[in-house]
């Protein structure tokens, strides 16, 4: 059942019931690469395996919470679904909605969204409002909003966007045989990290592995509230899915993290923008700047020696980098050549002339 959505595939983990009405895009079931380029590009000694979540149907990982947060408000009877978001969240809720056939209400920070994002909600047909404030007044909003009965709050304070989102940490074990060494991730409101470690946990205390990754959640320097230990007010980066000052599952990130021997760190814009350009030049694999943060991490992790000699390492990039395409053409760092229709000008053009 691989291919048929990650309710069906992982249920006997999830809280579904045989006649729950199901509502899938058959997400999951993403590949996972071992990139060995990226490795020797960073002097070797490890191995690592890149979980590419931007694969998934609505291009990043929150399909995975959203087919049973929407699967769930279906069957109690709810009409709308309202979340805030960075984008991703909208993009998903906006799909999974048109799909259950839901209306869905989208609050965003205005003028902070992603181009491919917003096409995503607009064309699904979300009511999507930009509120004149950042991600926390929005989430605050919905909490208010989601008081109503008919209305279901489906951002990763809902408990069902974390049980459908650990099922990434089973798969993650089921390719592997085993649970990896690390795990690094970007940490935005922490509900990833969260997830994925129930969800280790869970198949560990089923008896399908035997170990437990340590847990290597990434913030982004202007946005770092869980690394320095307070509220950002004003929270700034190019990361645009991970641009939180206070996050919904703080407490919980630092348990992962905690309890796993693991960290949770944060690394620069530069330094996500080199890991974006890197990953897809040395890799052909093109995230989001989110995503780059864990790719970031693991740069930082391995110069500093914190990466064991031998080590198997998962990273979840989370979203596609065809989200953000104005960030990447600027990242880029080279720009497309006019020539003369003649072979002459495109030789010299391409330094063959
Ligand atoms: C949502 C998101 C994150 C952050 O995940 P959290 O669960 O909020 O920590 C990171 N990257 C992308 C692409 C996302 O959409």
């Amino acid at each position: 059942m691989a291919g048929h959505g990650i309710i069906r595939r992982y249920r006997e983990f999830l809280p579904v019931e045989s006649d729950t009405p199901i509502v899938s895009l058959n997400e999951g079931n993403t590949p996972q690469i071992e990139t060995r380029n990226l490795v020797n590009a960073l002097g070797g000694g490890f191995h690592l395996f890149i979980k590419f979540e931007g694969l998934n149907p609505t291009a990043s990982f929150k399909d995975r919470g959203m087919t049973l947060a929407v699967t769930k408000a279906l069957e109690r009877g709810a009409r709308i679904i309202v979340c805030a978001s960075t984008g991703n969240t909208s993009a998903s809720a906006a799909a999974y909605a048109a799909r259950a056939g839901m209306t869905c209400v989208v609050l965003i920070p205005e003028g902070k969204i992603a181009y491919g994002k917003m096409a995503q909600a607009l064309i699904h047909g979300a009511k999507t409002l930009e509120v004149r404030g950042n991600f926390d007044d929005s989430l605050e909003l919905v909490r208010e909003l989601g008081e109503r009965e008919e209305i279901e709050i489906v951002n990763s304070i809902n408990p069902f966007r974390i049980q459908g989102q650990k099922t990434a940490a089973f798969e993650v074990c089921d390719d592997l045989g085993e649970a990896p060494d690390m795990h690094f991730l970007p940490v935005g409101n922490a509900g990833n990290i969260t997830s994925y470690w129930l969800g280790y946990n869970e198949y560990r205390n089923s008896g399908r592995t035997s170990s437990l990754p340590r847990m290597m959640g990434w913030q982004a320097e202007g946005a770092a509230p869980i690394v320095r230990g307070e509220i950002v007010k004003y929270p700034e980066t190019v990361a645009t899915a991970i641009r939180i000052g206070n996050p919904a599952s703080w407490e919980k990130a630092v348990r992962a993290a905690e309890e796993s021997s693991g960290t949770i760190d944060c690394v620069s814009d530069e330094e996500i923008l080199d890991a974006q350009r890197m990953l897809a030049r040395t890799e052909g694999i093109f995230v989001e700047p989110a995503s780059a943060a864990g790719i970031a991490g693991i740069v930082k992790s391995h110069s500093l020696g914190v990466i064991p000699e031998g080590s198997r390492v998962v990273v979840t990039v989370t979203g596609h980098g065809l989200k953000d395409p104005g960030v990447a053409i600027e990242n880029a760092k080279s720009k497309s050549t006019v020539v003369n229709p003649d072979l002459t000008s495109v030789l010299y053009a391409i330094g063959l002339g």
